[in-house]
């Protein structure tokens, strides 16, 4: 199995923050965490961990 160090998202049809079901992978996530200010807030600070953790690559 591939090693995962970004993130402990096991099941993408399950959303980590809340544990709600997703109507669908990614698309269905988007939709979810519009619904869910608590989930999106989740997923913005998730977000901005990942940004900072490639960051020095990323750069430009
Ligand atoms: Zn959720």
């Amino acid at each position: 199995m591939a090693a995962n160090t970004t993130t402990d998202w096991v099941d993408p049809v399950t959303c980590p923050f809340c544990g709600d079901e997703l109507a669908s992978p990614g698309a269905g996530f988007i939709d979810h965490i519009h619904d869910n200010a608590d989930c999106e807030d989740g997923f913005d600070q998730w977000r901005e961990n990942i940004a900072g953790d490639l960051a020095g690559e990323w750069t430009g």
